[in-house]
């Protein structure tokens, strides 16, 4: 067999770009890691080491110890505030810019895509910029309910029927995926004929099945991981690096 070096493997990844007539974006924690936000299933990422998930990060945990819960996202929110877009994110919004990326489905709750310039996206998991009561359904910022969580450190309540307890708009365990983001996400799987797949183990269901989908439709499938996933072998190119370092090059590539 041939082993291809990176550089083809940027050069394949350019060339299907260019050729394609719809090409989305799925990203996960893997491409916010350069820009300081651990992701979850990493070696010594540290996110679920010390924790239960079912009993922290599931819904059912939530309403039991909503302490717990925020004590565990304490870390990964005090990150996202603090965090910006890395050369991956910039070249995702870049691609968008070209005309080339149609649409970015995200695992990611930290709005990174977003603030990098993209502006068509499904975060399928929820985002950091709202939190819910869970009583009344009230909205709140985000911002001012987890700044002051990180202060004081008490649980955030509901000022509107003094009752419930405020919960970050991120699907825990347990939980649905909002229907709509789900439903364009599926919609934009089988719609793409070329998808970009950029740090995600493509562990967690629904979300990893729309790789699947989009393959079974006929598009073409890339990975840049820095690892292996379950779907390399599905692939069309995959390229195991920084998403950070990797999508430069690709962006340098589509545009000679
Ligand atoms: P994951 O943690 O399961 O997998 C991340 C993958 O990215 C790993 O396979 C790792 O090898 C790879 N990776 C790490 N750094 C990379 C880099 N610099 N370049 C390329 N690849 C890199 O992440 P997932 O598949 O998105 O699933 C995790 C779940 O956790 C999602 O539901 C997501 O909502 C949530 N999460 C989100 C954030 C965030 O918003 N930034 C952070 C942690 C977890």
């Amino acid at each position: 067999m041939i082993s291809r070096t990176t550089y083809d493997l940027v050069r394949s990844t350019a060339d299907l770009i260019i050729r394609s007539e719809h090409f989305i974006a799925f990203t996960g924690a893997g491409i916010s890691t350069e820009s300081g936000i651990p992701d979850f299933r990493s070696a010594h990422s540290g996110l679920w080491s010390h924790i239960d998930p079912m009993a922290v990060a599931s819904i059912y945990g939530f309403r039991k110890n909503p302490k717990a819960f925020y004590e565990w996202i304490k870390p990964l929110a005090h990150k996202i505030m603090e965090a910006r877009p890395n050369p991956g994110h910039e070249m995702i919004a870049e691609l968008e810019r070209m005309g080339y990326i149609k649409s970015v489905i995200t695992q990611n709750i930290d709005m990174l895509h977003w603030k990098a310039g993209n502006r068509n996206i499904s975060e399928l998991h929820g985002h950091l910029r709202s939190a819910t009561c869970i009583n009344c359904f009230q909205q709140y910022d985000a911002a001012p309910v987890l700044e002051k969580f990180l202060t004081d450190g008490e649980v955030p309540r509901c000022t509107n029927c003094q009752e419930g307890i405020l919960k970050p708009d991120v699907i825990l365990f347990g939980e649905q995926l909002p229907y709509k983001e789900l439903q364009a996400a599926q919609d934009a799987a089988r719609a793409c004929d070329l998808m970009l797949i950029v740090g995600s183990s493509l562990e967690v269901a629904p979300a990893s099945d729309l790789p699947i989908l989009a393959k079974k439709t006929g598009a073409r499938l890339v990975i840049l991981n820095l690892e292996r996933t379950n779907l390399d072998f599905e692939a069309d190119v995959v390229i195991h690096g920084r998403a950070a370092q990797i999508l430069p090059q690709i962006v340098r590539e589509v545009r000679k």
